[in-house]
């Protein structure tokens, strides 16, 4: 009998707002010096009230209604009290009988919940070396200490490794979209941990939380690794420990970190210092409002891509993740007409050429955007080849400058004077009667070979649709 896994994630994310969750201190994820942008409020001072930064909850209820979640009528802020040094007041400002959003759905998963909390302060534990004063101690940084933080969780309705993966990736791409943060794993500002728990029938596992996950690929390796780990236990005759577990990196393993607490050990209750949200008396955290103020969703984009332009799904999923591809394309796309044919010869040049040299290190798309849709024009119009055309763009994402004056400078527009390539294909048909004959006598593919001829002489230069053309008028 085989075992069915079980997963649920709990996702957090930092916010991209002016300042932090309860005070004006600034929410700069980038800033090096710690702490400077502290205040009395984040650093817990007696006396200091919090006040709720409404750019925050405008975020969070607008993920809500994109993932057509419940928008809470009335809401509240709750106390979550433990003692760490990483959170200065003894207890973290968090929701838990009524967060912002409940339910909805993404990326085909179930959501419980999305809450909005503050960040703790970032701390850094030095290693031990024998000798040094510092050695073995911990500074915090408490510059991060505030910053907004929203908290996803799903039900517990993801089967394999791989949709957590997918789950993840389609949230992040969902928050930049929304400008709600920029969610890089790899920076912390998007934090996944996983709950995990195996079972043989229909009955749910004893489930296992996994922790300090950096990025999409460990999120997936975290999930087999502890799948297979799960088992283990289970058909040695062991059982499973509610516990947290961290994610080890190097080792590309899961490890004990403590017993997990129940919710029961925090003693939530609601914050004082802080009002009751009626969230529907807020005209701009209204439902309508929200959903009116949301952009073109990712999955919208992949749909319109796919039935609008017909591209593959693989194109339009490229597209629709890097949101420089995507205006690109849109803009060359209008600017040249959106036929089918069009749109996926720009979507080519962007998916395959751009990607390739931006992924080798060989320039970027940006130097290129005031020129890429004339490239693109010169491409469809046939006055370049496809050669020339990687030529072209191979500098542009270097250095920039106009696609034409590069083709002129480069001597490759291709040679589509009917009267100069008229001379070409004369003396091609001289040379090479035996071909010539073939072709007359039905033989098609001799054609090639003439064409082929005529771009030799023309070293290289000849728009070859013309050559064609004009080779098929005057063998007729
Ligand atoms: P806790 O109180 O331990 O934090 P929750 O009920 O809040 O547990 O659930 C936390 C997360 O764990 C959610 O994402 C949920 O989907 C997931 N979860 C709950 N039960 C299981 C289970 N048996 N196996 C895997 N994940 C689970
Ligand atoms: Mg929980």
């Amino acid at each position: 009998m085989q075992y069915t896994p079980t997963i649920g994630l709990e996702i957090h994310a930092e916010l991209k707002t002016r300042t932090k969750m309860f005070c004006d201190s600034r929410n700069d994820p980038d800033e090096r010096e710690p702490n400077v942008h502290i205040c009395p409020v984040c650093l817990a001072h007696p006396g200091t009230l919090p006040v709720i930064n409404k750019e925050a909850v405008h975020h969070v209820l607008r993920v809500g209604a994109a993932v057509r979640g419940v928008i809470a009528d009335y809401t509240e802020f709750d106390r979550k009290n433990y003692f760490y040094p990483d959170i200065p007041k003894g207890y973290q400002i968090s929701q838990y009988t009524y967060p912002l959003v409940s339910n909805g759905e993404l990326a085909g998963v179930a959501l419980t919940r999305i809450h909005l909390e503050e960040d703790t302060a970032r701390s850094s534990h030095l290693p031990t070396h024998a000798g040094d004063r510092k050695s073995g101690t911990t500074r915090i940084d408490y510059n991060r200490a505030g910053i907004p933080l929203m908290e996803l969780v799903t039900e517990p309705v993801v089967t394999s490794a791989e949709q957590a993966g997918r789950f993840a990736r389609e949230l992040q791409l969902l928050l930049r979209t929304l400008g709600a943060s920029d969610a890089n794993m790899e920076k912390g500002e998007m934090r996944v941990e996983a709950n995990i728990s195996i079972s043989k029938d229909k009955t749910f596992g004893t489930k296992v939380e996994v922790k300090n996950i950096n990025s999409f690929r460990a999120v997936e390796r975290a999930i087999q690794y502890e799948v297979a780990r799960q088992i283990e236990v289970l058909e040695s005759g062991g059982e499973i420990v509610q516990e947290t577990r961290g994610w080890d990196e190097a080792k590309q393993r899961t490890f004990s970190q403590r017993i997990k607490e129940g919710s029961a050990d925090y003693r939530y209750f609601p914050d004082p210092d802080l009002p009751k949200l009626m969230l529907s008396d807020i005209p701009e955290f209204r439902e309508d409002a929200l959903i009116a103020s949301l952009p073109e969703l990712p999955w919208e984009k992949r749909e319109r891509y796919q039935s609008i332009y017909g591209l593959d799904s693989e194109s339009a999923e490229m597209l629709v993740r890097d949101r420089r591809y995507s205006e690109v394309f849109e803009e060359s796309v209008r600017e040249l007409g959106d036929k089918n044919e069009i749109a996926q010869i720009v979507a080519n040049y962007l998916t395959s050429d751009v990607a390739g040299l931006e992924n080798a290190g060989k320039g970027e798309l940006e130097n290129s955007t005031s020129s890429f849709s004339e490239l693109m024009k010169m491409v469809i119009e046939g006055e370049i080849s496809s050669r020339g055309a990687k030529d072209i763009l191979a500098k542009l994402l270097i250095g920039g400058g106009s696609a034409r004056a590069i083709a002129e400078a480069e001597g490759l527009f291709q040679e589509s004077d009917e009267g100069a390539l008229s001379a070409i294909i004369d003396e091609v048909i001289t040379e090479n009667q035996a071909v010539v004959d073939e072709y007359t006598g039905g033989k098609e593919s001799a054609l090639q070979f003439l064409i082929g001829q005529g771009m030799k002489k023309s070293k290289g230069s000849a728009n070859p649709a013309l050559l064609q053309k004009l080779f098929k008028e005057k063998l007729q």
